[in-house]
């Protein structure tokens, strides 16, 4: 598993992509796709809010799954807060949420070795962001 202590940002054909920008980028992407509404309880918190978090099934320190879209759920505070305790009930859900071979699937990425492409995935969820109609 490879972790992020250190990197602050990422370069690629002069384009410079600071992690905090990306996460907050995947942020609003997560709750977006989500239509920012809490997916355990189901209770909407219509933009700009700060009580929809985006929630990691695997932790976020883990790079591979940082910024994978199967990885992330919006929830409210409190859904996010049970889950934080409840973490083998909180993979439970995900794999039904998911199924099982993106679930699979989804576990093998983040038990391997790698670095993601920093600029790529941002360019990527902008555009996502950009295009509805492409999610
Ligand atoms: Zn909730």
């Amino acid at each position: 598993m490879e972790y992020l202590p250190h990197l602050r940002h990422a370069e690629a054909d002069g384009v410079k992509i600071h992690i905090s920008a990306l996460d907050r980028l995947f942020s609003q992407y997560i709750r977006t796709r989500d239509h920012w509404t809490c997916q355990r309880c189901g209770k909407v918190h219509p933009p700009p809010t700060m009580a929809l978090h985006y929630a990691h099934t695997y932790k976020r320190r883990h790079q591979l799954t940082r910024w994978d879209a199967d990885n992330a759920d919006a929830l409210c505070y409190g859904c996010h807060q049970y889950f934080e305790e409840h973490w083998p009930e909180h993979l439970t859900w995900k794999r039904q949420r998911i199924g099982h071979p993106r679930f699979q699937r989804l576990t093998r990425r983040h038990q391997m070795v790698g670095r993601v492409d920093v600029v790529a995935t941002a360019l990527y969820y902008r555009q996502q962001l950009q295009s509805p109609e492409r999610r």
